[in-house]
């Protein structure tokens, strides 16, 4: 398998916790950038199973996406997906990224609660997210994801079932929960909000984990959650170890064999003939990655006898061992940075 991701670094305004890159939209840039990824796509011949817009706000271009994969070179029933959010979708949008191919949309809805989404600082209310994601049903996409906040200031057990609830009423077929982190450089960074602690974020996740499993949602990596046969391959490309292509400033690779990334810098990838890529290793260590990356799944990795001593040492709630190979429960994944340094010592 081989993934393209393509960053598009525009949002119409930043969100106080993202650090995602990304720079105020303007039409003229728009219209470099789609021009730079491009004649940067004609270095990649290559043939992609999956192609991902993230960003960043992809839907900002969609006038422009159908230009990029007219230079993409994609299997037959490749999945193709792009980020977007409430706020700039309309059916002008989703019928131009419907037109270019685009087979599956990832929302960012975050929550249906108007007050977590006024405390995340969101440009959308509830009933732009619920539009969006009917319009686009409506408009005869099936494969749809909905990203969700967990831990966002004043949320509770009980509101939070509420969003899962009515989500998961509407046509959707994936959903990825994230716990709100505080990232040093944001406005949330310099001014933290109050936010539930470490306890109350476990609690959360945990029930999360618990009703999108009960409505049909079968958790397949720590924050991701699918009903039956759509699970995202572009995502499990990642977390399997496989290859992808990243293009656009901030984009990552992972490509005949090494990682890199290209640095966070509009204004540099608009006026580069070639996008500059910096290696951030050269030489990774399978075995590290595998243990790394294929923990976070549930279909977790095989088990060897490195692996079977070193469990020895990590209590029986957070793994299970299964045909052979060893994962993670979801209590283990809330504390899987600590399982796989224990693992990797
Ligand atoms: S969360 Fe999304 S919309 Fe908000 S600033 Fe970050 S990339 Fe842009």
């Amino acid at each position: 398998m081989l993934g393209l991701y393509i960053h598009v670094p525009f949002c119409v305004r930043k969100c106080p916790y993202c650090d995602f890159y990304s720079e105020k939209f303007s039409r003229t840039e728009s219209e470099k950038f789609a021009a730079a990824v491009v004649r940067n796509l004609k270095r990649y011949p290559e043939i992609f199973d999956t192609v991902y817009f993230g960003g960043g706000t992809p839907a900002l271009i969609s006038g422009k996406i159908s230009e990029i994969l007219r230079e993409v070179r994609f299997r037959e029933g490749a999945e193709i997906t792009v980020e977007c959010n409430p706020d700039v979708v309309n059916e002008r949008v989703l019928v131009e990224l419907k037109n270019a191919g685009v087979n599956r949309l990832s929302f960012g809805v975050q929550s249906l609660n108007e007050r977590e989404l006024a405390a995340l600082g969101r440009l959308h209310g509830a009933e732009s997210a619920r539009k969006a994601i009917l319009t686009a049903h409506e408009l005869g996409f099936e494969n749809i994801s909905a990203d969700l906040m967990l831990g966002v200031p004043q949320q509770s057990v009980k509101s939070l079932y509420e969003t899962i609830d009515e989500l998961c009423g509407l046509p959707i077929t994936h959903v990825s929960a994230y716990l709100l982190k505080i990232e040093p450089n944001t406005p949330f960074g310099k001014n933290p909000p109050e936010i539930p602690d470490e306890d109350k974020q476990a609690e959360l996740y945990l029930a999360a984990v618990e009703q999108l499993e009960k409505r049909g949602f079968r958790q397949y990596e720590i924050s991701n959650f699918a009903k039956n046969g759509f699970e995202s391959r572009h995502n499990l490309i990642y977390w399997r170890a496989e290859e992808y292509v990243g293009i656009g400033p901030a984009a990552h690779s992972y490509y005949n064999g090494k990682r890199f990334a290209v640095p966070r810098n509009l204004a540099e990838f608009l006026e580069s003939d070639v996008q500059r890529e910096v290696f951030t290793d050269e030489n990774p260590d399978k075995y590290e990655e595998k243990v790394l990356l294929g923990l976070r799944l549930r279909e977790g990795i095989l088990l060897d006898e490195r692996l079977e001593k070193r469990l020895k040492l990590v209590p029986k709630e957070y793994f299970r061992v299964e045909d052979g190979r060893v994962s993670l429960t979801p209590r283990g994944f809330l504390v899987s940075n600590q399982i796989i340094a224990t693992l990797l010592r």
